[in-house]
């Protein structure tokens, strides 16, 4: 059975609150809610909601300090603030600390519904980008199936191999120091000679399966006296 949505309502004005609890569960979604600031920070990062829905003015925390402490966990997590006041200053702030849109009260429940289902696609784009690693015209790595495509030949990649792709691809603006690889790939604090070997031995495999010739390297290239670095081409 496909999975529900799950939508978190931060919400103190109960009319409010039971009123979109009653038409989100009727469109299908999985719906938990909480009216007071600080329970909905703590249900917020449990991560397991698909949508937040925040209101500006709560008792506790409000919630556009919510907002900025979730977006410090969780950049990807989708957040729609719901602001009483229709003034700029609000809705400014609120989008200029990372909520992905927002919603002036009074508003008609179809406009929000439309608001929520449209934040959630562009959420699910930004997710399907984020689990391919495309190089070139050449290379296309399928992160979550440790897979990919070289110029139609398919590759297999451990685990371990694919970690070390996606820490440069998401620094790819510089080159990864080797001892930086050593602590975030291998979880190793402090590091030895010996140890930045073992990274130097995974770039040589990586690279016989991604570079289409190994021995001049395009992708995963070394910077001299810097670390390493993934070139989009
Ligand atoms: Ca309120």
């Amino acid at each position: 059975m496909h999975k529900k949505t799950r939508i978190l309502i931060v919400e103190d004005e109960e009319a409010i609150r039971t009123g979109l609890v009653d038409v989100l569960v009727f469109h299908g979604f999985e719906v938990e809610w909480a009216g007071y600031g600080p329970e909905g920070l703590t249900k917020a990062l449990s991560g397991t909601f698909d949508l937040l829905l925040l209101d500006v003015m709560l008792p506790g925390m409000d919630g556009f300090e919510i907002c900025n402490r979730i977006r410090e966990q969780d950049p990807a997590q989708p957040i729609i603030m719901l602001t009483a006041k229709s003034s700029d200053e609000d809705i400014i702030q609120g989008l200029s600390l990372g909520a992905d849109d927002y919603v002036s009260k009074p508003f008609s429940v179809a406009q929000l519904v439309l608001r929520i289902q449209a934040v959630l696609r562009r959420a699910r784009v930004g997710a399907e980008t984020h689990t391919r690693i495309q190089l070139g015209d050449a290379l296309d790595i399928d992160i979550l199936n440790l897979a990919g495509q070289l110029n139609g030949k398919t590759l297999h990649f451990t685990r371990r191999e694919m970690e070390i792709l996606q820490y440069l691809h998401s620094n790819a603006e510089r080159p990864v120091p080797r001892e930086e690889l050593l602590n975030k790939v291998w979880g190793y604090a402090k590091t030895m000679d010996i140890e930045t070997r073992t990274v130097d031995i995974h770039m040589a495999k990586l690279r016989r399966k991604i570079e289409p010739d190994p021995s001049s390297p395009r992708f995963l290239v070394t910077v001299r006296g810097a670390g390493y670095r993934l070139m989009p081409d």
